[in-house]
């Protein structure tokens, strides 16, 4: 394998990484002081596209991980920057929360249900029956659909929540349409993250709990990877991938140092 360049930068994802059912990891927050202190780029990850950051921020806060706002980047924002390239001062029919419809405000976007540019599908706990129609009607008539993330289920400490990629598939079976989703495993999230604090992949690691969402995301990026064991992954099933991270560690704690 060729040799990999110094890291210089640092992307982690959140939950099972920072934090596990809403308790922080132990060595998280050693790694997050010691990530402040360094003055390194880097940023945290989520493709949860319910929060904004500034959400995010007073979450992690209140178990004790002091993330500045800047610092975290959600799949919201991503889908945000994408449709923002792709084409600036659009129109969009959202079905999600605060963290996606702030994020389009803040690109310029109109939210609108009357022939818009894109139906934008994110996370949210209040689909109501009318919203999905209008979004199956909408891209019949040919809204282009996006959606912020792929992720079937999200973790609660009840049990598993349907998510974005759930309501999609009902989406898709309504209409004959895929989405195109922004988030991990889609490099694109990863690339736009780098962009956005002016890192480069050949110097940067990415660090997660998931071989098929954040370890598949950092690869294709071209980043350095490491899976930590906190997570959802346990030791047996990394090899059942056709791909591998460039190091598996036990936990966060273990990366204090690399820093
Ligand atoms: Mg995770």
């Amino acid at each position: 394998m060729a040799e990999r360049k110094p890291i210089e930068s640092w992307l982690t994802d959140m939950d099972g990484v920072l934090m596990h059912e809403g308790i922080p990891v132990p060595g998280a927050d050693a790694f997050i002081k010691r990530l402040k202190e360094s003055g390194r780029p880097f940023l945290v990850l989520t493709n949860n596209s319910m929060y904004t950051p500034r959400d995010l921020h007073a979450r992690l806060a209140r178990i004790g991980l002091e993330v500045p706002t800047e610092n975290i980047w959600t799949s919201a924002l991503a889908t945000a920057q994408f449709l923002d390239d792709q084409r600036p001062g659009g129109t969009a029919y959202v079905i999600g929360e605060a963290g996606l419809t702030t994020a389009l405000h803040d690109i310029g976007y109109v939210l609108s249900d009357s022939d818009p540019d894109y139906v934008v599908l994110g996370e949210t706990r209040t689909y109501s029956f009318e919203a999905l129609t209008r979004a199956i009607r909408l891209i019949n008539d040919g809204a282009r659909f996006i959606a912020t993330n792929p992720d079937e289920t999200g973790p609660s400490t009840e049990g598993a929540l349907p998510a974005t990629g759930s309501v999609a598939a009902l989406i898709t079976k309504a209409t004959g349409r895929k989405p195109y989703f922004v988030g991990k495993p889609n490099p694109l999230m990863m690339r736009a993250g780098l962009n956005a604090i002016g890192a480069h992949s050949e110097t940067s690691a990415m660090i997660g709990d998931r071989m098929d969402t954040d370890v598949r995301a950092g690869m294709e990026a071209g980043l350095e990877t490491f899976l930590v064991l906190t997570g959802l992954t346990t030791p047996d099933e990394i090899d059942r991938y056709p791909y591998r991270p460039t190091t598996v560690v036990d936990s966060i704690a273990d990366l204090v140092e690399r820093v």
